[in-house]
């Protein structure tokens, strides 16, 4: 089974359901949107997928990396009345990887399945920006699971996951999102959990914004110095990444 999709982190797509509402600044150029509007569809109807598109996984037998939701948000209330079957599809194919992405982790520890975690499901959440990765990111640690990741897509500012900072205003909580350094007088304490896979990426299309190559450094530097794997997927624009920028910092993009 060769790879299906264009994203390069993944194998596979799957949306069981389409379409969403906008949440953040991630969202502003949202390719479903622009997909269904160029279909006279309305991207902000929350539809179940065909029978036969929900199911699809159930066919895929050989192990396989699965980006659950590329068009909607697996998380998304308006999608309650299915998840259960979603989460069943998942349990019955331990041989793949189901990556979910969400931009609502508020909603994920009341949609859980029971017997979670699941091995073979990753969690992650998008941190377009600092502010994103703040408010985002001590909701994802709180949830167990096999992985969590964190997707910095589409790039619009700097994001330093060594300092996020929670709580309230003036009684705000500094912490490093890739490594457990609890700090018992801030009482921040995420049961040991980390960020284990980050993916950094500039925004597409004809309205992209720019993303400085410096900010995606100093995310990769971040990882580097705790040892998170990290995902470089592209600058943004249609621009390519500079080619010293390649050599000299992201040797494993270039073909062999
Ligand atoms: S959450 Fe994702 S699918 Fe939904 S509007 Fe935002 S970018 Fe589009």
């Amino acid at each position: 089974m060769g790879k299906q999709t264009g994203i390069s982190w993944t194998d596979h797509t799957w949306n069981p359901w389409q379409g969403c509402r906008p949440v953040s600044p991630g969202c502003a150029n949202c390719y479903m949107y622009r997909e269904k509007r160029r279909y006279g569809q309305d991207p902000a109807t929350v539809m179940r997928s065909s029978r036969e598109t929900f199911n699809a996984p159930l066919k895929w037998m050989d192990p396989a990396k699965v980006f659950v939701c590329s068009w909607s948000d697996f998380f998304i209330d308006n999608a309650d009345q299915w998840r259960d079957e979603a989460w069943k599809i998942m349990r019955k194919t331990p041989h793949l990887t189901f990556q979910i992405l969400t931009k609502r982790p508020e909603n994920i520890a009341g949609r859980l399945p029971d017997g979670w975690p699941f091995p073979n499901v990753w969690i992650g959440i998008t941190a377009e920006n600092q502010e994103m990765a703040n408010k985002r990111i001590p909701i994802l640690l709180k949830i167990p699971a096999e992985l969590r990741f964190v997707s910095i897509e589409p790039m619009v500012g700097p994001v330093d996951l060594t300092d996020i900072v929670s709580g309230e205003e003036g009684d705000e909580h500094h912490f490093n999102a890739l490594f457990c350094d609890v700090d018992i007088e801030d009482d921040v304490d995420f049961g040991g959990r980390t960020v284990g896979w980050v993916i950094v990426g500039g925004e597409t299309g004809q309205k992209a914004r720019t993303m400085q190559p410096e900010w995606a450094l100093a995310v990769k530097e971040q990882c580097c110095i705790f040892g998170t794997p990290f995902f470089m997927k592209q600058m943004s624009g249609k621009k390519p990444i500079p080619e010293y920028l390649l050599k000299r910092e992201f040797p494993g993009l270039i073909a062999e």
